[in-house]
């Protein structure tokens, strides 16, 4: 939800649902819609957590949020949301951040081979655009810690 309008869209939309409201056509196209989501979806992370805290500081749900965004949506979204999110803050919580150590792994209920996607993650997402606009949060950030 990105205005008040759609807030108020949503809450008119839940005021008025009620249960077997959808028609079988509209289930129909409900699973065709999520189908082509979860069709798009890079890595199959449910956001649980369970593998933070990483040691060497990587936002692993975050990042995979953000890297999913680019192929859900746009690239230039996720990109968006990846440099907030790893960027905007006083410790960087960036994929190419990861020492390869396989604690998380072990915790990850959805199996994911978290090391090898976060290489996927550096390869796609920590272009030099990135890597510049990264280098001066941090000086900006480093300036308001001194
Ligand atoms: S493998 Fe990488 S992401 Fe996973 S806990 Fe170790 S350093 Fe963190
Ligand atoms: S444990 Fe697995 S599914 Fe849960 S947030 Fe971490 S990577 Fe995603």
């Amino acid at each position: 939800m990105n205005s008040m309008n759609m807030l108020k869209e949503n809450i008119r939309i839940a005021e008025t649902a009620k249960i077997g409201k959808f028609s079988k056509k509209d289930i129909v196209l409900f699973e065709k819609v999520k189908k082509a989501i979860n069709n798009k979806i890079k890595v199959p992370c449910t956001g649980c957590g369970y593998c933070q805290p990483c040691p060497a500081g990587v936002d692993i749900p975050g990042v995979f949020r953000c890297y999913n965004v680019c192929y859900t949506d746009h690239y230039f979204t996720g990109m968006r949301e990846y440099l907030m999110c790893t960027t905007m803050r006083a410790k960087p919580s960036n994929a190419s951040l990861c020492k390869k150590c396989g604690k998380c792994e072990k915790k990850c209920p959805q199996s994911i081979h978290i090391r090898k996607e976060l290489q996927c993650v550096t390869k796609y997402m920590e272009n030099p655009i990135y890597k510049f606009i990264s280098f001066v949060s941090k000086k900006c950030f480093d300036k308001c810690y001194d």
